[in-house]
């Protein structure tokens, strides 16, 4: 292996980041990635920080919890939200990218760095330099075997779904409208294309969801388990295939991803019974994914079944649903909140592979796992993040939470501490004084901590 101050195992969201924090703050890196050479089954380039799914990145309202969370990636430097800035791309509140342009533009960044080698190769075995394993939900067989060998356990291991995207001129606009929900839009007429539902025709489309064929899961776990020790078998809470949900509850989609509120179909000037949203997927508007809509239905039962939503009937698909595999450490036995493995003190671990969720959470982890690194280094202490924090709660969170039911968690107000005071009855009253507190706690940490390095 190439020798370097830091060695980043996986070039993704969380690694991309943290080799920049290391970088920045004086060290070199060795950062491995192994595409193009060994592919992961989801990723479609060889440009680090790739969004595999979705195109955005969450909320970037301050009173919403990724909102919050992106606010405090803002002030802590971030490489990856600082590229998100600036290809950003119609989406309401939420900050969402043109996804090409945004890996590229992070790649360019890292490539250009003066003290990051960027290392196309697998590695397969866990370093015994200073390290940080950023290497995602799809870490390649070799490197989970050798990490299940380290940790002394089998890995939590359980299954996610990504819902599809479809051509925008495909789209029958006789049916479908735009418009963003509440009207909180960037663009005259809304960021999001909406296909509103009947009560007949979204019983009709539960119906034939029902029925629909399933791309047989015992075959996708032989695909997808290539040799690694199989631990639980479960899907993810938080990103559930559309058919589980409407087999939990034939209203489960309506209260869910089909949710109508906020939004009014122009043709009836009313509030549809229920309405799937499209949200732009490039910056040149030409691809649209279906929001919420993850499924592991048979390619062609996705066309024939979706094809029953208004406005969807003749969709164009560049991409179909499928299932994934979904690896993450045992963090709660396993890692300290800085990140650092309890049982080694010149290893670290960030990203989806601690259990924190979604590609905020990841970029964060990275972010901090990059500073732990780098005052390692340098003989500082960790930086230990306040609770009060949203990134500080979460670390807090993926490292404290009960092992026997550990699930992979996103950026929520929930897992703050309780605001002092009486209590407050608004929500967005609230969530507004979670975050004015979080980022008045980060500021104060931050200068003390500049005072005393
Ligand atoms: C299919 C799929 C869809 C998802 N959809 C969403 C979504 O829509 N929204 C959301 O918020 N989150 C989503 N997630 C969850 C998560 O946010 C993303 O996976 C995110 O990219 C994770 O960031 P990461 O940096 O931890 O891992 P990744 O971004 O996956 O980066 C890990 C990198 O490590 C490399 N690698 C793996 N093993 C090795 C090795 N042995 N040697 C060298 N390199 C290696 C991989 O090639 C990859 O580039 C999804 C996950 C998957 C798998």
């Amino acid at each position: 292996m190439k020798t370097a101050d830091i060695t980043i195992i996986g070039a993704g969201l969380a690694g991309s980041e943290a080799a920049w924090q290391v970088a920045e703050r004086g060290y070199s890196v060795a950062l491995y990635e192994m595409r193009p050479h060994r592919a992961t089954g989801a990723h479609a380039s060889q440009d680090c920080a790739e969004l595999v799914c979705s195109n955005s990145l969450g909320s970037n309202l301050p009173d919403r919890a990724s909102g919050l969370l992106k606010a405090e990636l803002r002030r802590m430097g971030s490489l990856c939200i600082a590229c998100a800035d600036q290809c950003a791309v119609p989406a309401g509140g939420a900050l969402a990218v043109d996804r090409d342009g945004f890996a590229a533009l992070v790649t360019q960044r890292l490539t250009e760095h003066p003290r990051i080698q960027l290392i196309r190769e697998e590695v397969q075995a866990l370093p015994p330099t200073p390290s940080i394993i950023a290497s995602g939900p799809l870490t390649s067989e070799a490197l989970a075997a050798a990490l299940a060998a380290f940790t002394g356990q089998e890995h939590l291991f359980f299954f996610d779904a990504i819902s599809p995207i479809v051509t925008a001129d495909s789209i029958n606009f006789d049916r479908a409208f735009r418009a963003s929900r509440y009207d909180r839009s960037e663009q005259p007429g809304g960021d999001y294309i909406n296909c509103p539902l009947t009560r007949d025709e979204y019983e009709r489309f539960i119906d034939a969801l029902l029925a629909a064929e399933r791309i047989p899961l015992h075959a996708f776990e032989l695909i997808m388990e290539q040799g690694v020790t199989a631990g639980a078998h479960r899907f993810f809470e938080g990103c559930l295939p559309v058919e589980i949900m409407a087999a939990r509850g034939r209203e489960a989609l309506a209260f869910g991803p089909l949710r109508p509120v906020g939004l009014r179909d122009p043709r009836t000037e009313r509030r549809p019974y229920a309405v799937l949203q499209l949200r732009q997927d490039n910056q040149a508007a030409s691809l649209y994914n279906l929001v919420g809509f993850q499924t592991n239905l048979r390619f062609p039962e996705q066309k024939r079944v979706f094809g029953l939503i208004p406005g969807l009937e003749a969709a164009e698909y560049v991409r179909f649903g499928q299932m994934h595999r979904n690896t993450f450490i045992a963090a709660p036995r396993l890692l300290e909140p800085t990140l650092q493995f309890k049982s080694r003190s010149d290893l670290w671990c960030a990203g989806q592979i601690t259990g924190a969720e979604g590609y905020a959470g990841n970029i964060a982890t990275g972010l901090l796992a990059g500073i732990n690194a780098a005052r390692y280094r340098q003989g500082q202490p960790p930086c230990r993040l306040p609770r009060e924090t949203m990134l500080g709660a979460l670390c807090h969170y993926i490292t404290h939470a009960p092992l026997d039911e550990f699930q992979p968690m996103k950026a929520n107000f929930g897992i703050l501490p309780p605001l002092d005071g009486p209590p407050i009855k608004g929500k967005r009253e609230r969530a507004a004084r979670y975050a004015e507190r979080a980022l008045h706690t980060l500021d104060t940490q931050r200068s003390d901590r500049d005072r005393q390095d």
